[in-house]
């Protein structure tokens, strides 16, 4: 078991990482085991840090299911069986639009709700793998900086490579107060979850009591020392390159099919290898999953509904994967066209 009094040198070497390869200030890291611990973290640190206790999410966000997260994700499906979330107040704003983050802004200051922070995925994931216009995370970093109020970049899907960065956020250009991580951070095979900060902002967490935010099992040598492995391989093979280069190749070539089967589908979104189908209704989505499936494709539902697909393999997917997939998919096509 790790010591919650000793610092543990792998638990210290990751952290050092992760202050080498998070963006702009991001310097001290907490770990914890799941993506959901990571941004209920995030939460608690911001509150702490503000003072205050209002957060803005997205529609549709997702952020985990543990009260904290639950409460930021925009879904009524997981949220309507719990009943009453987190005590603050949490408004949701359609992702994406900048203009709508700065009206909830302007009117919770003018009514006297103080927002502690401002909570969104780079990418949407489990909502289908949205893309936000270019100038929204520009426009919500200046936002934010203007009210006074945090950032918090939910990177759990989005980091370690798979939209074609290193993070997501680094598509802008912009520089988060508070980045949660999770998934990749242990290959994917190995539960550890980090949420990192400035050190002007983790002065509350370190001081006066350092024990005011902790985890038994978190930040153990075996899930540092995975972490340390997953960023060394990913940093190593620039596996972000990779996924923008397969992500160029394969989404163009999805578009074609979207054009050429546009009983099945809407359209098709993302960017790197975090791409969604997105098909004409849920019926049709589920019968291209299970044609994929049959054929030994393995894809992702969006948990709420069939009508999006996402397409998420490893970064390390070769072309000829690659073509494997699209050949499969275009047999797919053909089947579920017969039945419309
Ligand atoms: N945030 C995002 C963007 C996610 O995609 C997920 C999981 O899919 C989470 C948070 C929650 O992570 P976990 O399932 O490890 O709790």
């Amino acid at each position: 078991m790790p010591s919650q009094e000793l610092i543990d040198p792998l638990r210290g070497a990751l952290a050092r990482l992760l202050a080498m390869i998070t963006p702009g200030d991001l310097k001290y890291s907490f770990f914890a085991a799941s993506g959901t611990e990571a941004i209920e973290g995030s939460i608690k640190l911001a509150k702490m840090y503000t003072h205050k206790s209002g957060f803005i999410a997205a529609l549709k966000a997702f952020h985990g299911k543990t009260m904290g997260s639950l409460s930021m994700l925009g879904k009524s499906d997981y949220r309507t069986p719990v009943g009453i979330l987190y005590g603050g107040p949490v408004f949701h704003v359609p992702f994406g639009d900048a203009d709508a983050v700065e009206r909830q802004l302007e009117t919770s200051q003018k009514v006297g709700i103080d927002i502690a922070a401002v909570l969104m995925e780079p990418i949407q994931g489990e909502a289908g793998a949205i893309v936000p216009p270019d100038d929204f995370w520009p426009r919500i970093r200046e936002l934010t900086k203007h009210y006074g109020v945090l950032l918090i970049a939910d990177e759990v899907q989005t980091g370690f490579g798979r939209t074609g960065k290193l993070w997501g956020v680094e598509h802008w250009g912009v520089e988060p107060d508070i980045i949660a991580m999770a998934k990749s951070l242990g290959g994917g095979v190995m539960p550890v979850s980090a949420f990192c900060s400035t050190e002007e902002i983790w002065q509350c967490m370190m001081f006066p009591n350092p024990f005011i935010h902790t985890t038994t099992t978190g930040g153990g040598a075996l899930a540092c020392s995975a972490a340390i492995a997953a960023i060394n391989i990913t940093l190593r093979d620039k596996l972000w390159e990779q996924a923008a280069a397969k992500g160029e190749y394969l989404i163009p070539k999805l578009n074609d099919f979207a054009k050429r089967y546009p009983k099945i589908y809407e359209n098709i979104t993302g960017k790197g290898l975090l791409i969604g189908q997105h098909f004409q209704n849920p019926d049709i989505g589920y019968k291209v999953a299970a044609g994929l499936f049959k054929r030994g494709v393995l894809v992702a539902g969006t948990l709420t509904s069939a009508q999006t697909i996402r397409i998420e393999p490893p970064l390390i997917i070769t072309y000829e994967q690659i073509d494997q997939v699209l050949s499969r998919l275009e047999d797919t096509l053909i089947d579920v066209s017969r039945l419309l």
